[in-house]
């Protein structure tokens, strides 16, 4: 049994965020550091830690995060100039929550995808 994290708090509503979106599948709420102007977290409400444990049971809920991406990325009307979607895996990735997690981030030009 994976080890729950504080994102499955944030879905249960017991820990306060600014909760942007959520139903049967997926949950989004705002990044607590934004690194951008909109920097929104789309997670699966079933706990998987990392892409590595991903099995195609859960593709209705990976394929409603990019939905649910799609829909907040017009909300927020960053949808014409552009943005990031950002899922990393494990240590080289930079994970630092494993309960899997699209970023979804814009509002200004992102540079280059990789920092050399
Ligand atoms: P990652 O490095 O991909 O695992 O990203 C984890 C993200 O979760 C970071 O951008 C954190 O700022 C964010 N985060 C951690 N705790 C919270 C929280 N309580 N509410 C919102 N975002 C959080």
């Amino acid at each position: 049994m994976a080890e729950e994290t504080i994102f499955s708090k944030i879905i249960r509503k017991e820990i306060p965020t600014e909760l942007l979106y959520q139903d049967d599948l997926v949950t989004a709420f705002r990044d607590i550091h934004p690194r951008t102007p909109t920097h929104i977290l789309i997670v699966p409400n079933v706990l998987i830690p990392t892409v590595n444990d991903v099995e195609p049971e859960h593709e209705a809920a990976l394929g409603r995060m990019f939905t649910v991406a799609r829909k907040l990325a017009a909300k927020e009307g960053i949808n014409d100039d552009g943005y990031r979607l950002i899922v990393n895996c494990n240590r080289h990735g930079g994970q630092e929550v494993y309960h899997i997690h699209m970023h979804l981030v814009g509002g200004q030009p992102l540079g280059a995808m990789l920092a050399r």
